[in-house]
């Protein structure tokens, strides 16, 4: 899980076997004082964000400060920002290192033209994660942003009946 807002974390209930991957700083943000501020709290849900601590329980998830590499060729990079737990995952492919940015950059153009998106715990470690994509990424051409549709039109489909759901990024 990149972080817990809703958007990113929910269906985790349909996968039983899932061990989640999560920054220490996004379980401590969502659970604690700034999730009392409108603000700050509306792209999580609750129910969500309990269900994650049941999993804590439960030994499901695997918690990481900063970099973590989750098997050969796949790394989680903590950035925070847009939610203070937030992280990116780079990945070792056949065209080199891509790096999903999930919303680390939600549109190509936040990262390319430096741009913030309204919803926002720190815009210091927003600007600094556009470098750090950068630097974890082959080129620009490699980084992958969370939301923009033009995902969809510049990589192919995984597969004919995919077309417009899932595209091949490697
Ligand atoms: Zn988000």
């Amino acid at each position: 899980l990149t972080h817990m807002h809703y958007d990113h974390v929910g269906t985790f209930d349909t996968f039983a076997e899932a061990q989640f991957h999560l920054q220490d700083d996004e379980m401590a943000y969502a659970t604690g004082r700034y999730m009392r501020h409108a603000h700050l709290n509306h792209p999580y849900e609750v129910d969500e964000v309990t269900g994650m601590v049941r999993l804590v329980y439960e030994r499901r998830v695997t918690f990481h400060r900063g970099e973590a590499e989750l098997a050969p060729g796949i790394t989680v990079h903590r950035v925070g920002g847009h939610a203070d737990g937030l992280q990116c995952v780079r990945v070792s492919t056949r065209r080199g290192w891509v790096v999903l940015a999930s919303d680390v950059s939600h549109y190509y153009e936040h990262f390319e033209q430096r741009r913030l998106f309204a919803t926002m715990f720190n815009l210091g470690d927003a600007l600094e994660g556009y470098d750090t994509l950068e630097q974890l990424a082959d080129s620009r051409r490699h980084i992958v942003p969370g939301h923009d549709p033009l995902v969809m039109e510049r990589y192919p489909p995984a597969s004919p009946e995919l077309e417009g759901i899932v595209a091949r990024l490697d």
